[in-house]
Order: structure tokens, then sequence, then C-alpha cells
């Protein structure tokens, strides 16, 4: 296995266990409201902390399907800045990076 496959089957695995935990936290934020007022509170409270962790899956999500479309286009682990390669050691630690190290913000 060459290092981009050991990356994608990494990310597709990530990107599969994503999907699954979107779907619960949207099921989770999705609830009908409880009739005490009070459990409403902390019912809304849970609802936007799960929203909120949603959208940070999302996002990852988002930036793993971009990196295994880079890998389809023959592009994964070059620059889109400057065109260098992004060094292994970045790439193992931040699969999805887009940017070289120096170019990163
Ligand atoms: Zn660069």
């Amino acid at each position: 296995m060459t290092a981009v496959e050991t990356h994608r089957a990494n990310l597709e695995a990530r990107l599969a266990a994503l999907g699954i935990e979107v779907a619960r936290l949207e099921a989770e934020s999705s609830q009908p409201l409880e009739a005490d007022w009070e459990e409403q509170a902390n019912q809304i409270e849970d609802m936007e902390a799960s929203q909120g962790l949603e959208a940070v899956r999302v996002q990852e999500a988002n930036q793993i399907r971009a990196a295994l479309r880079r890998m389809d286009q023959g592009t994964y682990g070059t620059c889109a800045n400057c065109g260098a390669d992004i060094s292994p050691a970045r790439l193992a630690a931040m699969p999805t990076a887009t940017e070289c190290i120096n170019c990163a913000p």
C-alpha cells in the first residue's frame, strides 16, 4: 500500500463513521419538545450542542470528500497555494491538508 492508499483507506473509514454520527446528531437535534418547560430548556441546550457538533462533523466530512477528490485527480499531497509537495509527516498528521507547512495559515 502506498502512503496515499493508506490515507484513502483511513479517510474513507472516517467518512463512514462521520456519516453515522451526523445521522445520530441530526436525530438528537430534531426531537419533539417535552411538555415541561424546564425540561424543554435542557432539551434545547442539548439540541444546540448536537447541532454545533453536527456542523463541525459535516465540515470535517466535506474536507475528507475534497481530499478523496484530490486523490482521484492526482493532486493530493500537492500544495494548493505554491504547488510544492506537502511533506509526508504533515499528511500523516493532517490527511486533509491542502497546503504545505510554509503556506498553511
Ligand atoms: Zn505551499
